[in-house]
């Protein structure tokens, strides 16, 4: 037998850890919770005793979160994991939590403990980390990482469906001198726009990343023919011609456009990478000779 003072510490310790702790019956109903629980989740004990564990889940959770972590805790009599969380104010954070299995007497499974900590920062750290890695800051369009990352999975799932797509090299035309004649800051504002059309005149599906100061990829799918490419290049182009409004000077860009074509025109993305740089400097050598 546990001598009393233990067990009225052990409430105590209950009560003052910073963890939240939540205890369930087999039908997800709240029977006990701590101080830590009233930290984490807003509800005191009193509202949260007798309410579903499910008021403590993101609605796209609820459907399946409390009877997988039941049944782990009935099969391995332990479950962890990060899950989003719901504040009785409708704030969404994120948990790291730790569900155990209680018993009776008898030795009957009763409920389910579970000890839950706020890992909303950290998680929200990690987003905005992985955002940094794969964004170009100043477009906030993919930058050179999250396209060769895009490239390499189309190339598998090309290569698995059999079909074919697009990819599209775009270099502006003489934008050293708009930095030159307008300064830095409004060459910033021209990017920022041609980042914008390019992204308004794509599919959903489709990728356009900046992968160097005024150069940009498309990614266009399921290219059907070479006539699909020419009339995207021809919408692209008239796009990007279109007369640039920046600090109420109108004024107007021109671009230089290569493409490669896969399989056709590479199967890696090097290949395809190289060969549609290299047209798209023939095609700027051209403009500049005519
Ligand atoms: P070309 O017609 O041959 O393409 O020449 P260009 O003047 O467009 O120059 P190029 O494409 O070789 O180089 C792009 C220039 O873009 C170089 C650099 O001064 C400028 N640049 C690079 N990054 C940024 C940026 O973030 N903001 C601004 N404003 N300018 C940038
Ligand atoms: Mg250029």
């Amino acid at each position: 037998m546990m001598n009393s003072d233990i067990l009225n510490q052990r409430a105590k310790a209950f009560d003052y850890l910073f963890d939240a702790v939540v205890v369930t019956d087999l039908q997800g109903i709240i029977i006990d919770w701590n101080k830590g629980s009233e930290a984490l989740y807003g509800y005191s004990k009193e509202e949260a005793i007798g309410q579903p564990v499910n008021i403590l889940h993101a609605p796209e959770d609820i459907d399946h979160i409390t009877s997988e972590v039941i049944s782990a805790v009935e099969k391995f009599g332990k479950w962890t994991g990060e899950v989003r969380m719901l504040h009785k104010n409708g704030n969404i954070g994120w948990i790291e939590s730790m569900c155990v299995p209680i018993y009776d007497s008898n030795n009957q499974m009763v409920g389910a403990l579970g000890v839950n900590r706020d890992i909303t920062d950290r998680i929200k750290e990690t987003e905005r980390l992985q955002h940094l890695a794969h964004y170009d800051q100043l477009t906030k369009i993919p930058n050179r990482y999250l396209l060769l990352d895009r490239v390499e999975h189309l190339i598998a799932q090309s290569e698995r469906n059999k079909s074919t797509f697009a990819l599209l090299y775009i270099d502006l035309d003489k934008f050293k001198s708009i930095n030159d004649t307008k300064g830095h800051a409004f060459g910033d504002q021209v990017l920022i726009e041609t980042a914008l059309r390019l992204k308004q005149s794509i599919r959903n599906s489709d990728t356009v990343a900046r992968i160097g100061g005024d150069e940009f990829v498309l990614l266009l799918e399921n290219i059907s023919n070479k006539d699909d490419v020419s009339t995207m290049i021809e919408t692209l182009t008239k796009e990007l011609n279109r007369a640039y409004t920046i600090n109420d000077e109108k004024f107007e860009v021109s671009c230089s456009i290569g493409v490669a074509i896969y399989p056709d025109e590479g199967i890696t993305t090097d290949t395809l990478l190289a060969t549609a740089d290299i047209a798209m400097y023939k095609a700027k050598h051209k403009r500049r000779d005519a």
